[in-house]
């Protein structure tokens, strides 16, 4: 009775959101005890069942396939209600919603559209997203899965690895390069729908992993070798590595909605800890380092609201999102660094009781880790935010940085409070681990623009003033760290002399 109410794509959002609350809420807490749940792999049949009755994914479904319609505001406030209760449902949700649906809603073809949609709103299916190659992660655009066309099929040959739901979904997105008559791969790169239920589409799951988080998600690599109907390939409005961007920029900009929530659950916890702990007499609370902390959790949360609320204005399937790089990557690495950083706070705070895997805090560790990693890693996406902006400050003949990103719109008012910081002209060849420390200060200040965004709509002044701060103080540490010009050299044959005990007794 209730499924079929929050079912009907007409009922507000709030009841629908809240019924999906109630449900989580009710799976991981009640039915279930997620601590516990949580020290062994897989998600039980049964909280998958509570949790998607409700059609939750319905969201990403477009109007006229009878779903909510893919509005962004509604996704992130999606996901930050399911990483509240669980980052890997939250995960589970995002895979299913960035790396499937709306790529599929955007390029796919009306026969693969109407399929796949009516199995998710009737039958509950999921899907996911295969790049990941054993030979070929960061360097995806290399990938050796192939695929060549028989007149009536394709058939994609390869192996992938670490693509979440792993022998899970009922439907994966594979992305493969063209074979030539020569043997040769084309560059561009494809994007195949493969209906795992169909002959001759079935993935041969060769090894299951032992993922050291996100237990209840499935990871291990694949092997590929399957006919996909000509309907099937997605649509590219240009080339396929423009499709790529446009879908990865999307994705990162929806990491905010799975890092809210996990936020906000690690600071309560913090706070609800801190106020009940006695050390020494006095409530933890009381000490002006745990203050720090728990402030420092504070503009986290304040960050990631901020970012939700500016990605729910531009990360809609209608923008083409391919030349958004600096953006989304500033938005990806920034937060899930904060992710990380507010699970091992929790710890500090909580001490020994969180080293456990049953403490939501320790399991937070394991389990936001991946974030930093997957979708782009995060030394490689610092670098090249820097390198677009220095590639922009070269076309403009712009050498100092205050000037050039006063005149930014994605840096525009931060930068009203980091002249000092700011005022003086960038060396435009820099190394690679210099454009990662200008890249990390970057995004923080793109962020503190989002977050004087925030401001203006309306959001509690203190949190935002607090949050203005502390980003204040982090880029002028990370500026500091920048101007400092001295690099240690890697010594790669260091052994000899550098053994201490050998020094006094040869
Ligand atoms: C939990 C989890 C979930 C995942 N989910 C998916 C999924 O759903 N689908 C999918 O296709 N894949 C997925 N992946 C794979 C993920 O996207 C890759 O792990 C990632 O792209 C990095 O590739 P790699 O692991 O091969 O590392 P490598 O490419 O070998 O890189 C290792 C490290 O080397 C450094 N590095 C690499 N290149 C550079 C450079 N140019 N400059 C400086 N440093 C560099 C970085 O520190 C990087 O972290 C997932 C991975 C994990 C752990």
């Amino acid at each position: 009775m209730k499924s079929n109410l929050v079912s009907n794509p007409k009922i507000p959002f709030g009841i629908f959101l809240e019924d999906f609350r109630d449900r989580s809420r009710h799976a991981y807490r009640v039915r279930a005890d997620i601590d516990q749940l949580s020290t062994s792999r897989g998600m039980p049949p049964f909280v998958m069942r509570e949790v998607m009755s409700g059609n939750p994914l319905s969201i990403n479904i477009p109007e006229q396939y009878g779903g909510r319609g893919g509005k962004v505001e509604e996704i992130l406030a999606l996901l930050s209600a399911a990483s509240y209760e669980s980052l890997a449902l939250s995960l589970t949700l995002g895979i299913n919603s960035a790396l499937f649906l709306q790529p599929l809603a955007k390029y796919g073809s009306e026969e693969a559209k109407s399929m796949v949609f009516d199995r998710f709103m009737t039958a509950q299916n999921m899907g996911g997203l295969m790049i990941t190659e054993p030979g070929h992660g960061s360097d995806a655009l290399n990938m050796q899965t192939s695929f060549t066309s028989s007149g009536d099929s394709y058939n994609v040959k390869g192996t992938k690895h670490w693509a979440g739901l792993t022998g899970w979904a009922d439907f994966w997105l594979l992305t493969a390069r063209e074979q030539m008559k020569s043997g040769d791969l084309k560059r561009d790169v494809d994007f195949f729908l493969c209906d795992v239920n169909q002959n001759g589409q079935q993935i041969v799951v060769e090894e299951f992993f032992d993922n050291l988080g996100l237990y209840q998600i499935p990871y291990g690599r694949n092997r590929i070798d399957v006919e996909i109907p000509l309907l099937h390939r997605l649509q590219p409005h240009s080339t396929g590595i423009k499709l790529l961007l446009d879908l990865l920029h999307r994705s990162r900009l929806q990491f905010p909605g799975m890092a809210l929530g996990f936020i906000q659950r690690m600071m309560d916890e913090a706070l609800s800890h801190t106020k009940e702990r006695i050390v020494s007499g006095k409530r933890l609370v009381e000490y002006d380092q745990v203050q720090h902390r728990l402030a420092e959790l504070q503009s986290s949360f304040t960050i990631a609201s901020a970012m939700c609320a500016n990605s729910s204005e531009k990360a809609g399937i209608e923008h083409d999102l391919s030349g958004s790089g600096v953006e989304a990557n500033a938005v990806k690495s920034y937060v899930t660094d904060l992710m990380q950083n507010a699970a091992q706070s929790l710890v500090q705070l909580v001490g020994a009781k969180a080293y456990r895997l049953s403490h939501i805090g320790g399991r937070g560790i394991t389990d936001s880790r991946p974030f930093q990693i997957f979708e782009g890693s995060n030394d490689m996406l610092y670098s090249q935010i820097s390198d677009a902006i220095v590639k922009q400050m070269k076309q403009a003949k712009e050498s100092n940085l205050f000037k050039f990103l006063q005149s930014n719109d994605l840096t525009q008012k931060a930068t009203g409070y980091l002249k000092e910081l700011l005022d003086f002209n960038l060396n435009l060849e820099l190394p690679q681990r210099k454009m990662v420390e200008l890249g990390q200060a970057l995004s923080r200040i793109i962020s503190m623009e989002m977050v004087l965004d925030l401001g203006t709509k309306g959001f509690r002044s203190d949190l935002i003033e607090n949050s203005i701060s502390s980003l204040q103080k982090e880029i002028t540490s990370l500026m500091g760290q920048f101007s400092y010009m001295l690099q240690p050299q890697l010594i790669v044959d260091y052994q000899e002399n550098s053994t201490w005990y050998d020094l006094g007794n040869r």
